[in-house]
C-alpha cells in the first residue's frame, strides 16, 4: 500500500527577520521590507550581527508578526496551537549556518508550534517556526546572508496520500488558501520533503522545489519500491521487506529522473538539539489567538461558494476566479458597480474579468498584484456598461482593454476617440472599402460569402473598432447591391 506524506517548508511573508530587525526582501511594494522600487535579490545588504552569527550578539524575540502567521496558518488547519513554546538549537556545521546552530521549534524535545487539524481531507501533524540558513554557493563559496534568519514556516502532514496527483493537487490548493491569508512570500514558492512508504520502511526525499519535481519524484520513487516489493515476494510488512527497503533519504536527480540514496539512517544526521538559552519561552496569550481568529479572511471555498449563489456565476468561472484572490476582489468590487444591467447580474459580465483582462494582463506578463500595475474595477465598470449600452461596440471595448496594463483610465478623458461612429460614416468606409478591393467584391458577388468577412473586417479596422459590426455588414451588401 503506498503512503505518501509531505513536509512543506514556506517563507514567511514579514517586514523583518525571525530574531533581528533587518528587512525580509519580501516583496516589491514594500509590505515586505523593501522600500518601494527597491529590487529583490542583493547581498549581504540586509545583515546585522544576529543573522551572520557574529560572536557576542544575542537574538532578539520572536518577530510578532511571524507568530500571527503561524496562528493564522493553525487556524486555517483547525491544529490546536501550542500556547508555550521552547526554543531549540538545532547543531550542525556547514558553510550556510553561522552560529553553528539554526533556531528551531523542531526536534526530540521540542513541543511543536501547534498539533493537528486538517486541510482537505489530509490530517495535520505539526507546524513549527524556525529561521532559514544563509545562501551559500558551493561553487564560488560565497555567502550570502539576506537569507539568513528569514522566518520559515514547516508543516507535516500525515503519510495519507496515495498518488502524486493527489499530493500536486492538495499542495496547489493549499498555496491558494495561503494566499488568502498572505501567509508565504509570494515568488518564493515551497519546499517540500516527500516520504514514500509501499510496504518497507519509509524513505524521505528532501528539498524537492516544484510542483514538477514532485510529481515525478513520487511517481519514480513509488515504482522503484513497488518493483522491490513485488520481485522479491516478501510480504508488506515484513522483516525481509524492511531490509530491503530500509529507512533512508534520497536526492531527486532531475537530470536523469531518477532518486539516489544520500544516507541511511544508520548514519543519520545527530543534531544534538537544545533549549536555546538566549530566547525566553515564547507564550501566547488566548486573546491574541481569538483576535486573530476574528479577523480571518474568507477561505477559497467560502468565497467560491458565494460567488456560485449570490452572483450567479458559473461552476468554471467561479473556479478561475477563486484561484486567484486579487482577481475575486477585483470582481467583487466590479459586481459592487452595476454591471449587468438590472436582472440580468454581474454573471454576464464575468467573461470580461475571466477572459478578457486575464488575456491583456497574460499577454504583458503582468498580475493584478504587481506593484506597477493599477488597474480599477470602476474603469472596467465603466467599460462594459458603455459596451452594454451600445456606445461602443465589443470589439472597441477589447481594444481599449489592451491599453489597461499597466494603468487603466476613464472613458470620459478618451470621449471623442472611441465612442461609435454614426452611420454616414460607416457608409463613407463601406465606399472606400469596395472602391479599395474591387476583386474582393467580385469573388463576393460570385459566391464566396466568406469575402464579405473580409470587408467588415476592413472597416471594423478603418474605423479603429467604433463601427457597429451589422450596421457596417447590411451596409456593404446594400452598396454592392
Ligand atoms: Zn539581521
Amino acid at each position: 500500500m503506498v503512503k505518501i506524506g509531505l513536509e512543506v517548508h514556506g517563507y514567511l511573508d514579514t517586514r523583518e527577520k525571525l530574531f533581528c530587525m533587518c528587512r525580509t526582501g519580501a516583496s516589491e511594494l514594500g509590505v515586505g521590507g523593501l522600500k518601494l522600487g527597491e529590487k529583490e535579490g542583493g547581498v549581504n545588504d540586509r545583515i546585522c550581527p544576529i543573522c551572520t552569527g557574529t560572536p557576542g550578539s544575542k537574538p532578539m524575540a520572536a518577530n510578532e508578526e511571524a507568530v500571527k502567521k503561524m496562528i493564522q496558518i493553525a487556524l486555517v488547519f483547525g491544529s490546536k496551537i501550542n500556547m508555550e513554546t521552547v526554543w531549540q538549537r538545532k547543531h550542525y556545521d556547514w558553510a550556510d549556518n553561522p552560529k553553528g546552530y539554526q533556531t528551531t521549534v523542531s526536534g526530540a524535545h521540542a513541543s511543536v508550534n501547534a498539533k493537528g487539524g486538517k486541510f482537505k481531507g489530509i490530517n495535520i501533524w505539526e507546524i513549527h517556526l524556525e529561521e532559514d540558513p544563509a545562501q551559500w554557493n558551493p561553487e564560488s563559496g560565497k555567502i550570502n546572508y539576506n537569507r539568513s534568519g528569514l522566518p520559515l514556516i514547516e508543516m507535516v502532514t500525515a503519510p495519507e496520500f496515495s498518488d502524486s496527483e493527489q499530493v500536486v493537487e492538495w499542495l496547489k490548493s493549499l498555496v491558494i488558501s495561503l494566499s488568502y491569508i498572505k501567509a508565504l512570500r509570494r515568488n518564493a514558492g515551497i519546499k517540500v520533503d516527500v516520504n514514500v512508504s509501499t510496504g518497507g520502511e519509509r524513505v524521505e526525499m528532501k528539498n524537492l522545489n516544484s510542483l514538477e519535481k514532485i510529481r515525478k519524484a513520487i511517481n519514480f520513487e513509488v515504482a522503484r519500491q513497488l518493483e522491490v516489493v513485488e520481485s522479491s515476494g516478501f510480504e508488506v510488512g515484513s522483516k525481509e521487506l524492511m531490509e530491503l527497503l530500509p529507512q533512508e533519504t534520497r536526492a531527486y536527480d532531475e537530470s536523469k529522473g531518477i532518486t539516489v540514496k544520500m544516507r541511511s539512517k544508520e548514519n543519520a544526521s545527530d543534531y544534538r538539539f537544545i533549549p536555546d538559552p538566549d530566547l525566553a519561552v515564547m507564550k501566547i496569550d488566548s486573546k491574541l489567538i481569538k483576535e486573530i481568529k476574528g479577523k480571518m479572511p474568507e477561505m477559497p471555498e467560502v468565497k467560491l461558494a458565494r460567488l456560485l449563489k449570490t452572483h450567479k456565476v458559473s461552476a468554471g468561472d467561479a473556479k478561475i476566479l477563486a484561484r486567484n484572490l486579487e482577481l475575486v476582489e477585483f470582481f467583487e468590487e466590479l459586481a459592487k458597480s452595476g454591471v449587468g444591467g438590472s436582472g440580468l447580474g454581474v454573471g454576464k459580465a464575468i467573461s470580461w474579468v475571466t477572459v478578457e483582462l486575464l488575456r491583456v494582463l497574460n499577454y504583458n506578463k503582468k498580475s493584478l498584484e504587481d506593484a506597477d500595475v493599477d488597474i480599477r474595477p470602476e474603469h472596467l465598470a465603466e467599460l462594459i456598461k458603455a459596451v452594454e449600452a451600445g456606445d461602443i461596440t465589443v470589439l472597441k471595448g477589447k481594444q481599449i482593454m489592451n491599453d489597461f496594463v499597466p494603468k487603466s483610465f476613464s472613458l470620459a478623458e478618451h470621449k471623442g476617440e472611441i465612442g461609435n461612429i454614426d452611420e454616414a460614416a460607416i457608409e463613407n468606409l463601406c465606399r472606400q472599402v469596395i472602391g479599395e478591393n474591387a476583386h474582393v467584391v467580385e469573388e463576393y458577388k460570385g459566391g464566396k460569402a466568406a469575402s464579405l468577412n473580409f470587408l467588415i473586417g476592413s472597416v471594423m479596422r478603418l474605423s479603429e473598432r467604433r463601427a457597429d459590426f451589422k450596421v457596417a455588414g447590411d451596409c456593404l451588401k446594400r452598396l454592392i447591391g
